[in-house]
């Protein structure tokens, strides 16, 4: 029985301790604003309508039994979602150069990928360090998911805290000295944690240097439709790199925050490959890894999701749903940004509350106002000051900004 006595107590993951003590507070007036997940003007989940009658109609057809999907996932829901990221014109797509398979949500297609690297880059055969640059800083997942599969995540710099927003400078100074052929992970859109995204203009000189040093990019999209409402126009960098077609790259894609499908766990792997013939042996290696891994991936989410993605109704709807997240963030980022700037004349610059994109904001508050605000206004937020717009709402907003305010002053 003492087997396990040389095991040490691993520390809580910073979010869910922080979700674990928000619920446990006491407290009338406080307010989650750690965990990314969307809730609505109420504070509640919010069950999205095009899913609500997706689900609905699944549950009545008799025909849908449960039965193991294949070992690459549900094929309409992988191919709907590739369109949905690549375009429904998308030449890789056409070409057959798309390797696709279901993953559990965007943790796992960061893991599939990961493993994928693994085992077949060719780190040895470039001449570069088993390892993959990663933003400085990211969502804190990359770097354990990397680490698992022994390919050491190494800093970019991408945040620049003095100006609580993009060091483009550090960012490609750093693409344009790493050896030939490394790997990069990009965040496709709405930044986690800072909010802060490279401009159209910006992702096309990235991609000038990508397609001089051979880089490989590897896009984690977990917030498409989150950071302007617009599903296409969200993955705007994604198909700008891969128009490029020299440059190799895949995308891990989450359907948790644009369909509110947290826990079903409904994502995908997308790789994309020079030749048709590349793609079928990428996509029959990742077949052989999810088998070892999971066998087969859940069947109820991707089901959902195909049907958005396939019925044209639905789709109309869910392009609505996500609009509505979206815009009731962005109403988020004006009332805070008003209430700091016009109502309370709050010191310092506060202009980073409305350019930043998505989710997240990056308050840009130090480690002691960030302990204020949870300790005395049971403000639940990270200790880098990041706070989930989609914990705000109409009701807690000036609460929020009063202690801000006052822990600023
Ligand atoms: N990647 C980023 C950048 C994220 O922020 C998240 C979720 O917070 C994920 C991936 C994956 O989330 P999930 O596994 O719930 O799809």
């Amino acid at each position: 029985l003492a087997v396990w006595s040389q095991v040490p107590q691993a520390p809580e993951d910073a979010i869910f301790k922080l979700t674990y003590a928000y619920k446990a507070d006491q407290y009338d007036r406080k307010v989650n604003l750690g965990v990314g997940a969307y809730r609505d003007d109420d504070g509640k989940p919010w069950v999205l309508p095009s899913v609500k009658q997706a689900q609905t109609a699944l549950i009545a057809d008799e025909s849908v039994d449960h039965e193991y999907l294949s070992i690459t996932g549900l094929a309409e829901f992988t191919s709907s979602a590739a369109k949905l990221i690549l375009g429904g014109d998308s030449a890789a797509i056409a070409e057959k150069r798309v390797a696709s398979v279901q993953t559990i949500s965007g943790t796992g297609a960061n893991h599939l990928g990961a493993v994928f690297l693994s085992r077949f880059y060719g780190f040895e055969k470039f001449g570069v360090e088993r390892q993959i640059y990663i933003s400085n800083p990211t969502w804190a997942n990359h770097k354990a998911i990397f680490n698992s599969v022994g390919i050491k995540p190494v800093d970019y710099p991408y945040y620049d805290p003095k100006t609580i927003a993009l060091d483009f400078e550090g960012f490609t100074n750093t693409l344009r000295s790493a050896k030939n052929q490394s790997i990069f992970l990009l965040h496709a859109c709405a930044h986690n944690p800072t909010g802060v995204d490279p401009t159209p203009e910006q992702w096309q000189q990235i991609a000038d240097i990508f397609v001089e040093k051979g880089h490989f990019a590897f896009f984690d999209c977990a917030y498409q439709g989150f950071a302007s409402g617009d599903l296409d126009r969200d993955a705007g960098a994604v198909r700008h790199f891969v128009a490029r077609k020299s440059i190799p790259l895949l995308i891990c894609q989450s359907f948790a925050k644009n369909a509110g499908l947290y826990g079903e766990r409904v994502g995908a792997l997308h790789v994309v490959s020079a030749t048709p013939e590349q793609s079928a042996a990428v996509l029959s290696q990742l077949a052989v890894i999810q088998r070892s891994e999971i066998s087969n991936p859940p069947a109820f989410g991707a089901r959902v999701v195909k049907m958005i993605l396939t019925e044209p109704k639905l789709y109309a709807q869910w392009q609505a749903d996500v609009k509505k997240m979206a815009g009731r963030i962005i109403d988020m980022r004006q009332r805070l940004f008003d209430l700091l700037t016009k109502q309370l004349k709050t010191p310092g610059n506060w202009d980073h509350i409305l350019k930043q994109i998505g989710m997240f904001t990056f308050l840009g508050l130090d480690t002691d106002q960030c302990k204020r605000l949870l300790e005395e206004g049971h403000i639940y937020l990270t200790a880098n000051s990041r706070i989930s717009m989609a914990g705000l709402t109409t009701k807690n907003v000036e609460y929020v900004a009063g202690w801000i305010d006052k822990v600023v002053r």
